[in-house]
C-alpha cells in the first residue's frame, strides 16, 4: 500500500505549503465527550500535532488542551470570538445535552454557547460520531436527550461531520488543515462528511479483502484462519457499511489488529451493537 500522504490528500502543492500564512484559530468546545476525539488528535503523526500547532494552527481554546484554565481560559476565549469573528473554525466534541443540567461550560449552557460561536465562525467541524451524529450520549435511552450538532444550529452555518469513535487523527487534522489552506471546507458529501476520507467503505480498501472474495474467513478469533489473517466478515465485520479511512491510513487499526470492524464512523453504531453480543454469521 502507498504510504499515505497528507499533502495529497488535501491538495496542496510545495508552493501552497510554502506560502506565509497566518495560523488558522480554532476554539475546540467539548460537551459530552469522553476526550478521545483530542486524544486521536495528539496521536496524528501525517503531520503531528506538534507540527499542526506550530505551523498551521492555533488553538485558541480547548479545555484539555489548553495550558491555562478557568477564568483566564474563559476569557482567552471570549476575547477570540471578539478578534477572529468570522475567521476561527468551531471544533465541536461530544454529544449536545438536551438540558443544562447535564452540562455548562464555566456555568453558560454549552448548547447556547456552540451556537452564538457557530454563527460567527469560518466553519464548525463536529469530531467524532457523538457530535456528528448523536453518538454514545444518545443511544437508546438517551438519558440527557442529548443530540448532534447539526441538529441545534440555525441554517446557512457551514458545517462538516467528522465521524468516527475516535476519528482518523489524521482525518481530524487533515479537515483542518485543509480549511487552513484553501480558506474553506473541504468538498463534502450528503452527509457533510469530507468525500476526500468518507468516500470509500473499509471493505472496498481493506487488506484483508482479497480473503473475503475467496471465501476465505475466520471463524473464530483463535481458529487457524484468523492466524492466517482471513476475511473477518463471519466474525461480525461492519467493514462493508463502514464510510472511513481506516484502511487507506496504511497503519495499525481494528481490523489489522484481528478485530472486526464496528463502523464507528456510522450513525447509531452503539445501538446496532458493533459485533459484540451478534450471532456469527452462516
Ligand atoms: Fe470486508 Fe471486514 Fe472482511 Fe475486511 S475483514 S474484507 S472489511 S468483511
Amino acid at each position: 500500500m502507498p504510504r499515505y500522504n497528507w499533502l495529497e490528500a488535501i491538495n496542496v502543492t510545495e508552493e501552497l505549503l510554502t506560502e506565509p500564512k497566518t495560523r488558522l484559530p480554532v476554539i475546540w468546545i467539548s460537551a459530552l465527550d469522553c476526550t478521545g476525539c483530542k486524544e486521536a488528535f495528539i496521536r496524528s503523526f501525517e503531520p503531528t500535532a506538534l507540527e499542526t500547532i506550530l505551523n498551521f494552527i492555533s488553538l485558541e481554546y480547548s479545555e484539555l488542551l489548553s495550558v491555562a484554565s478557568g477564568y483566564q481560559a474563559e476569557e482567552h476565549k471570549e476575547s477570540i470570538f471578539e478578534k477572529y469573528k468570522g475567521e476561527y473554525v468551531l471544533a465541536i466534541e461530544g454529544g449536545i445535552p438536551g438540558s443544562d443540567d447535564y452540562l455548562t461550560i464555566a456555568g453558560k449552557s454549552v448548547q447556547k454557547e456552540i451556537i452564538s460561536a457557530a454563527k460567527h465562525a469560518k466553519a464548525v467541524i463536529a469530531f467524532g460520531s457523538c457530535s456528528a451524529w448523536g453518538g454514545i450520549p444518545a443511544a437508546v435511552g438517551n438519558p440527557t436527550d442529548s443530540t448532534d450538532v447539526v441538529s441545534i444550529l440555525p441554517e446557512g452555518i457551514p458545517v462538516a461531520l467528522v465521524p468516527g469513535c475516535p476519528p482518523i487523527p489524521e482525518v481530524i487534522i487533515g479537515t483542518l488543515l485543509y480549511v487552513h489552506f484553501h480558506g474553506e471546507l473541504p468538498e463534502l458529501d450528503k452527509k457533510l462528511r469530507p468525500t476526500a476520507f468518507y468516500q470509500k467503505t473499509v471493505h472496498m480498501t481493506c487488506h484483508r479483502k482479497p480473503f473475503f472474495d475467496q471465501k476465505l474467513f475466520a471463524e473464530s478469533f483463535d481458529d487457524e484462519g484468523a492466524r492466517k489473517g482471513y476475511c473477518l466478515f463471519k466474525l461480525g465485520c461492519k467493514g462493508p457499511q463502514a464510510f472511513n479511512f481506516c484502511e487507506l491510513i496504511g497503519k495499525d487499526h481494528c481490523i489489522a489488529a484481528g478485530f472486526p470492524c464496528i463502523a464507528c464512523s456510522e450513525k447509531s453504531f452503539w445501538d446496532k451493537g458493533g459485533f459484540y453480543g451478534k450471532k456469527k454469521r452462516g
